[in-house]
């Protein structure tokens, strides 16, 4: 395998397990459905193909941390999973430990120089270990 491709590879593992977080974290608010978390990811700079956003739901649901349902929505009949109890447990341990690598990750920045976005948001709640509802103090 070439050094780009063993990178590219890499990467891939990398950001698996923040799509997978993500899903889960969208999941555990509200019911969230395959083209809906596309766009989301898509959002958030991550671009899934159905063909990779849907084995991965269909596999959190194997592993029992997502339920589905089919649900009309917008005239159309669409499949919606939510998180199970398994699921918002897990993604509770998973956000301490973000958390405590953000921490690290950031320690050595000034994150009042990073731009005014939502990254200088979570940032700044990292630095200070305040909780999410803190945030609009912290701007
Ligand atoms: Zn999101």
């Amino acid at each position: 395998m070439t050094p780009t491709k063993q990178v590219l590879l890499d990467a891939r593992r990398l950001y698996s397990g923040l799509i997978r977080l993500h899903i889960l974290h969208h999941a555990e608010k509200e019911g969230i459905f395959g083209l809906g978390m596309i766009e989301e990811l898509a959002r958030h700079g991550y671009k899934l193909s159905p063909g990779t956003l849907y084995p991965i739901l269909h596999g959190l649901e194997e592993n029992g941390l997502l339920r589905s349902h089919e649900q009309g929505i917008g005239g159309k009949i669409r499949r919606v999973y939510r998180a199970t109890s398994a699921g918002e447990k897990l993604l509770m341990a998973a956000k301490e430990k973000v958390r405590e690598l953000f921490g690290e990750l950031f320690e050595d920045e000034d994150v009042t120089h990073l731009p005014r976005t939502r990254s200088r948001v979570v940032a700044l709640q990292a630095a200070n270990h305040r909780k999410p509802s803190a945030k609009k103090a912290a701007l």
